[in-house]
């Protein structure tokens, strides 16, 4: 690219987003697009992919379709793209007849060059015979992980784009995802374009991210006291069940906490106007299955809380991938516990599909298991499963708390004899019972308080206890054994620590509650009380703006662009300008509310004093 080149694109930037430099990986993207060549690219969530497309459909002469198997996703672009001053359009089921007629007329006639569409909609014979003579010449394939079937969410209507290339071999296809290993990727490749496109391979790092597990016990109160860090922030608490979601949702609200419940089981209308809250207020808790998420791109999500084990570490990467999308410090934090692990472990084996099948899930279950019982940097154990190296990363908990190892042997035995001594036949917790030598019914019903296990661990905490069994399921020395309804039974490793030619080093203070002093949010924002608090007077201007407007916040500022108003305070036009975020077209839209809440503010602290 020509020097010439470079500034012409740095200036569009500028002009239209408002941004003064490409993100990481973009600008390459960006050039292969603009030759007009075929393209996919895998980027982490928050990247900055819709640039990478927006950019050059803006700049070209051609038309540009853009396939998207979500509407609320392709709604909340066509916002985007207004606040900008870009007209483009969509057409989906979810509007009217009459609605979506005149969006296709203002397409045809050039008055928008970006048209947002349903898969299913876009391969209709009728459909594609209409484009033909539109001058598309660009597909945008979004979530193009869809399209295949070793990829984690397949859809059915993305098959059918395998046609596309043959049908307009002039236009170029640009696809994108964020989570796909390398056979997926092949597989992408080889259906949309012949294996023709320029793989572009962004890292999975999201070095904003914090990683932290706790142990699930006193759950609820675990999430109040996080939340209670986090009240002016939004986010979402995945949970496993309906039941569950419903249930800690009621709780949140009863402690004063802006929760909302968010299920398949509930009225479509219900989660519309669920999601719109959630989009809109700024600083709403959702708490949902993960029925919830795909498509939704707040940027500002400032944290993700696991309150049961998700599937797998790509769905967890998914999942997590969801907070931090403005680049700013967000949280995850996964609540752990042995019966959730059992639950996971139930659903993959009384679930569909072959033995073979079964198996790769259960592997794959083990791997975010490993990630859970991790003690070195939790990065480096996620982004070793994508196949990437890191340095430990300063940012989870094991960096920042390093957990104390030791041997605990001796300790380890002890529960190997009790399981061994009752037949390898009973679950967890009635293991535990007769260590800590407890008279339960099923104690002295199986007489079971006369084995040379009974009570040799009755010092031992019971929480220790319980992350010891976890600890050595994930050692490979027990496994649970579903067939036999949660049975704990000892594998061939076990021997050796029972005859003590092995030593086993775990965990102590795994499980202990950490309570952060402060959120770590708070800690790495750049600005000080006063500007914090003129901080607060920009997000209000922008909730006011955002609902005269009927759109979500995010759209008018994020919250990277407040903070820079907030630390630089600009005064003039120009100086506005320079904010990373201000464009043409917000400089003439918002210079004056905010410059005004900026000017209040600053004379209202000059009267303080
Ligand atoms: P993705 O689709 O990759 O998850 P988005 O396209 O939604 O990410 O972008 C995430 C956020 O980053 C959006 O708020 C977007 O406006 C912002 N963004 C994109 N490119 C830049 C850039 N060059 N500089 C600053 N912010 C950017
Ligand atoms: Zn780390």
């Amino acid at each position: 690219m020509t020097l010439c080149e470079q500034q012409y694109l740095d200036q569009k930037l500028k002009e239209v987003f408002g941004y003064c430099e490409f993100r990481p990986g973009q600008l390459d993207v960006i050039q292969h697009i603009l030759q007009g060549r075929d393209v996919l690219s895998v980027m982490p969530t928050g990247a900055g992919k819709s640039l990478c497309f927006q950019l050059p459909a803006i700049i070209k002469d051609f038309k540009t379709i853009v396939v998207c198997p979500i509407i609320a996703l392709m709604n909340d672009q066509v916002y985007g793209l207004h606040e900008l001053g870009v007209r483009s359009e969509t057409i989906n089921s979810g509007k009217s007849r009459e609605d979506n007629i005149s969006s296709w007329q203002n397409f045809v006639s050039g008055q928008a060059k970006i048209l947002y569409i349903s898969p299913e909609r876009l391969m209709q014979d009728r459909m594609l015979r209409s484009l033909k003579s539109q001058n598309i010449g660009m597909f945008v394939i979004d979530e193009a992980h869809c399209i295949s079937k070793w990829g984690s969410s397949f859809r059915p209507d993305y098959e059918a784009l395998t046609k596309l290339k043959g049908c307009f071999p002039e236009a170029s296809i640009a696809a994108f995802t964020a989570t796909a290993d390398y056979s997926t990727r092949v597989d992408i490749n080889k259906k949309l374009t012949a294996g023709n496109g320029k793989v572009f391979l962004k890292g999975f790092d999201r070095p904003n991210l914090s990683l932290e597990v706790r142990s699930k016990r006193n759950l609820k109160e675990n999430l109040v006291d996080f939340l209670k860090q986090n009240v002016s922030h939004s986010g979402i608490i995945y949970c496993l069940s309906r039941r569950e979601t419903d249930e800690i949702a009621t709780f949140l609200s009863s402690q004063g906490i802006n929760s909302i419940a968010y299920h398949a089981g509930k009225a479509s209308e219900v989660r519309d106007r669920a999601q719109n809250r959630f989009m809109t207020e700024d600083n709403a808790v959702m708490v949902a299955t993960i029925a919830f998420g795909m498509g939704i791109d707040k940027p500002d999500i400032r944290f993700v809380i696991h309150a049961s084990l998700p599937g797998n570490v790509e769905s967890f990467y998914q999942e997590i991938g969801r907070a931090g999308r403005d680049g700013l410090p967000s949280e995850t934090v996964l609540f752990y516990s042995l019966s959730d692990v059992i639950k996971r472990q139930q659903m993959i084996f009384g679930g569909a599909g072959n033995d073979e099948f079964k198996l790769l899930e259960y592997k794959r279950l083990e791997a975010l298991i490993g990630y859970c019982d991790a003690v070195t940097c939790r990065k480096k154990v996620l982004l070793a499963y994508f196949d990437e190296a890191s340095q430990p990363c300063g940012n989870c908990d094991n960096c920042l708390n390093p957990p104390i190892l030791e041997d605990l042997t001796t300790q380890s035995v002890t529960l190997l004899n009790a399981i061994s001594e009752t037949g390898q036949f009973y679950g967890a917790s009635h293991i535990i019972d007769v260590v800590k030598g407890a008279q339960t019914v099923k104690v002295r019903e199986k007489k079971h308080q006369h084995l040379n296990s009974f009570g040799l661990g009755a010092s031992l905490p019971k929480s220790f206890l319980q992350s010891l069994v976890r600890q050595l399921v994930a050692a490979g020395v027990i496994r649970v054994n579903l067939e036999k309804f949660g049975a704990i039974q000892l594998t061939g490793k076990a021997a050796g620590l029972i005859d003590r030619h092995e030593t086993f080093f775990g965990c102590v203070n795994v499980g202990n509650i950490k309570k952060s002093s402060h959120s770590k949010l708070m800690r790495s924002t750049k600005l000080r009380e006063d500007d914090l608090s003129l901080y607060q007077a920009l997000k209000a201007v922008r909730l006011e703006l955002a609902k005269q407007k009927g759109v979500p916040a995010y759209v008018i500022f994020s919250d990277a662009t407040l903070e820079q108003l907030a630390l630089h305070k600009p005064a003039s036009e120009a100086e506005f300008l320079q904010i990373n975020g201000v464009g043409k077209k917000k400089l003439a839209e918002y210079f004056k509310p905010f410059v005004k809440a900026i000017s209040d503010k600053l004379i209202s602290l000059d009267s303080m004093y």
